[in-house]
């Protein structure tokens, strides 16, 4: 605990560098050696960062280990406890691996194509979240705590407990090739440590919307068709969830599209 102004001034000047916050959030999920840190945060001023964060007690620092001292973690849990929600970057994220496939099953909407399930190790927890950018077509949903992305007909679900499930696809390599794309994404991110800067806005039309409606003109959305439904989305006058239809096993491709679709009108 710092005890003076001139120790809390340490303090505030070591945590106020983001690099230094980085090194700070990567110990809280263990202990680690100076190449690790390196791995995350470069080579370039590592010594001058590890030595300002032992100065300021919030390191222990023995050779080439380093770890966070007994203040160092209280600092961080209460940095957590203030703001829980806040993850600013990747440096408490883990490189992820594709554990073996578990599952392929016909696809409910199309027996042609597969789904497949498989996870991911480790999982990637309140990660998740933040890669919602690294994807052109995608949409986080907190309340399932999945992140949906879209590439052509293929449908990924990447859950936080590590589950995922791709579907629409041709065959066994087809899901290989796209989980190993994904991978190599995420990692890629999680290897500069920096949430991912602000997607380009993504052009939906009116007919992409309308393509992938029931195109039952049943009129449970209140409206009189499919076509005047699309348009009311468009126009953000009317929430997807008023076509129930959709809900409808068969329709579950379609409502994923048009969940990562109506992100972007
Ligand atoms: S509820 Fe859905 S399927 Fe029925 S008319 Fe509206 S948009 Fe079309």
């Amino acid at each position: 605990m710092p005890e003076n102004a001139s120790e809390t001034k340490l303090v505030n000047f070591a945590v106020a560098n983001g690099t230094r916050r980085k090194i700070i959030n990567f110990l809280g999920n263990g202990d680690r050696s100076t190449r690790e840190i390196e791995e995350i945060v470069g080579k370039s001023s590592l010594n001058f960062h590890l030595k300002i964060l032992k100065d300021a007690g919030l390191i222990e620092l023995e050779e080439e280990a380093v770890k966070l001292s007994e203040y160092g973690r209280n600092f961080l849990k209460g940095k957590k406890e203030s703001n829980p929600e806040e993850i600013t970057d990747f440096s408490q994220a883990k490189p992820i691996e594709i554990a073996s496939i578990r599952q392929v099953l016909p696809c409910i909407a199309d027996a042609s194509r597969l789904r497949i399930s498989a996870n991911i190790t480790p999982p990637l927890g309140r990660v998740l979240k933040l890669l919602v950018t690294l994807f052109q077509r995608s949409s986080y949903s907190d309340r399932k705590d999945s992140l949906i992305i879209q590439k052509g007909e293929i449908i990924t679900t990447i859950y936080g407990s590590g589950k995922v499930s791709i579907r629409m696809v041709k065959n066994e390599n087809e899901a290989k090739q796209e989980l190993e794309r994904l991978k190599s994404t995420i990692n890629e991110a999680i290897a500069k440590g920096e949430a991912p800067a602000p997607r380009e806005k993504v052009k939906v039309n009116l007919m992409e919307i309308y393509k992938h409606l029931p195109q039952t003109n049943c009129g449970r959305c209140g409206e009189q068709g499919c076509y005047s439904f699309a348009i009311k989305l468009m126009a953000r006058q009317a929430a997807l969830e008023l076509c129930t239809p959709l809900k409808e096993p068969e329709y579950v491709n379609n409502q994923e599209h048009l969940e990562v679709l109506v992100n972007y009108i």
